[in-house]
């Protein structure tokens, strides 16, 4: 399962970057998926609560920003976002574009620390 092992990696790092920073715990972490990573969320999040029992991530909330999917449109000249992932056409003149900008992304944008200080404050 492809969602179980993306989870222990970023379960791993947030955890690594909280030892490293001598924080207590890890409040939130949050990820930049594309909607072509072919990640699916609720198994992600299934498998993110499955790894990280007993790590300083056991009360983390996991956010999941999407990102979609923009394409180069030679015709056009710009970028464009597509509404769906099904045509890979300009959604303004529909020109056939396989110029993919954006929507693959796989990232693990911020993780947000907590320390006993920070938390009694
Ligand atoms: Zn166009």
């Amino acid at each position: 399962m492809h969602e179980l092992s993306i989870a222990s990696r970023v379960v791993e790092l947030a955890a690594e970057h909280c030892r490293a920073a001598a924080a207590d715990r890890v409040a939130a972490v949050t990820l930049r998926i594309g909607r072509l990573a072919c990640v699916h969320e609720d198994a992600l999040r299934f498998s993110f609560d499955l790894v990280r029992e007993g790590t300083p991530l056991a009360s983390a909330i996991l956010r999941v920003i999407e990102v979609p999917v923009t394409v180069w449109c030679p015709a056009c000249g710009t970028e464009q976002t597509l509404p769906g992932i099904q045509h890979f056409a300009c959604p303004a003149c529909g020109t056939l574009t396989g110029d993919i900008r954006a929507g693959k992304e796989l990232d693990l944008d911020s993780i947000e620390l907590e320390t006993e200080e920070t938390a009694a404050s």
